[in-house]
């Protein structure tokens, strides 16, 4: 059975180009970057190319790149290493939809004393702009927004946020996970200080991500040791990720115009196909300010995880907008704060499309969900007969 892969903001396929550049460094060019020696330095000179091409991508210098181990990690440096060095500030301001790699390490924070505020977002995934300038004052520390929603795709304005909150005079992170890649980013001309890449979610392998750090930001390092990444990320680096992370950015760079127009193009026909065939189904997420490649689909009076059951028999890919947590089945935390009523959040599935998906593809998808809704909501005892 053919795979038919539309989950990729969970994680990307690896592009082939991407392993071609990666390979030899799993091989015979096996050196230590930090080595004095000619073979230990043609890797060095790999990861001056590899931080040149993540820093193009997003617009500034290869020296505020850092190199890290996933988007978590980069979430967690940026969260916990402003924070050491805040001067006594004890406040940090973050939102009620992001990912668990910061609100998690947010709430963790606030269990050891630091006072959390979580703004909240309307039906549509839109942030409340006035709760969020409200919340800022002579005590906060962080702010730490995403940039955009791994389920909704919902974009946040995070450069008008950066001027705001700078103009306060307080460190502003940006999760931007989900963003880099996929729309165009520009740090020259924003306030962004700090922000989060993962390089599994732009079709470079997992186990590698990059915290930006404009230059002049005090941070404390994480992982403490050696003085790779100019003493801001202590460990051996992880040499091939890294340079496939590197080539992943060229590449996304090249290719941007057409997530921008052939994905979005192919989930706008997957969105209106399944729409206008399933009645009680809606999108969950301002549909004028969303990632080009990602849609969130609630059907009501169904199980999320029943349909991708039943899709997963058709070996198509997506993903539930809840998590079956010890028998019971959570609704997703981003669809609880939007307001979506019980019986659709529970019913929500997210497509999230790539450069690799067809057209075919998408027809496939848009001909086999709704006799799986159908069925499942025969099924289903919210539903009246
Ligand atoms: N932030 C967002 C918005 C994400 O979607 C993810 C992964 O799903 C992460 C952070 C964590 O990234 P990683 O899997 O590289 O740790």
């Amino acid at each position: 059975m053919t795979t038919i892969y539309m989950d990729n903001n969970a994680t990307t396929k690896v592009a082939d180009e991407v392993i071609e550049e990666m390979m030899p460094y799993f091989g015979e060019l096996y050196g230590n970057p930090s080595s004095m020696h000619t073979f230990g330095g043609q890797v060095g000179k790999k990861i001056v190319q590899a931080r040149q091409r993540v820093a193009s991508l997003i617009g500034c210098q290869p020296e505020e790149i850092i190199f890290t181990s996933c988007g978590t990690e980069s979430d967690n440096t940026a969260i916990r290493g402003a924070l050491s060095l805040s001067g006594g500030k004890r406040k940090i301001v973050t939102t009620r939809v992001e990912h668990p790699a910061v609100i998690g390490t947010c709430r963790k924070l606030e269990n050891e004393g630091y006072m959390l505020v979580e703004i909240g977002v309307d039906k549509n995934g839109n942030l409340d702009m006035d709760e969020l300038r409200d919340s800022i004052d002579d005590n906060t520390a962080i702010v730490s927004i995403m940039h955009a929603n791994n389920e909704t795709g919902v974009i946040f304005p995070i450069h008008e946020i950066a001027e705001f909150v700078k103009s306060k005079g307080v460190m502003f992170h940006t999760d931007a996970v989900q963003a880099v890649g996929k729309i165009p980013i520009n740090l020259a001309e924003s306030a962004i200080d700090l922000l989060s890449i993962s390089g599994h979610k732009l079709h470079a392998p997992k186990g590698v991500g990059v915290l930006y750090a404009r230059k002049g930001t005090r941070i404390s390092p994480f992982m403490l040791g050696g003085h790779q990444e100019s003493g801001k990320r202590a460990g051996t680096e992880n040499v091939p990720g890294i340079i496939a992370l590197g080539k992943a950015c060229q590449l996304a760079g090249d290719n941007m115009d057409e997530e921008n127009t052939r994905v979005k193009n192919l989930r706008d026909r997957l969105e209106k196909a399944i729409l206008t065939a399933c009645p009680d189904s809606f999108v969950n997420g301002n549909t004028d300010n969303r990632l080009p490649n990602t849609s969130n689909i609630s059907f009501e009076y169904i199980e999320g995880e029943a349909i991708l059951l039943m899709m997963n028999k058709f070996g198509i890919c997506a993903s539930s907008g809840s998590a079956c947590t010890s028998g019971s089945l959570e609704p997703s935390h981003v669809l609880r704060a939007m307001g979506v009523p019980f019986t659709a959040a529970h019913g929500s599935i997210r497509f999230s499309l790539s450069r690799y998906n067809t057209e075919q593809e998408v027809d496939f998808v848009a001909e086999k969900m709704p006799p799986v809704v159908n069925r499942l909501r025969q099924l289903s005892p919210f539903v009246k007969s």
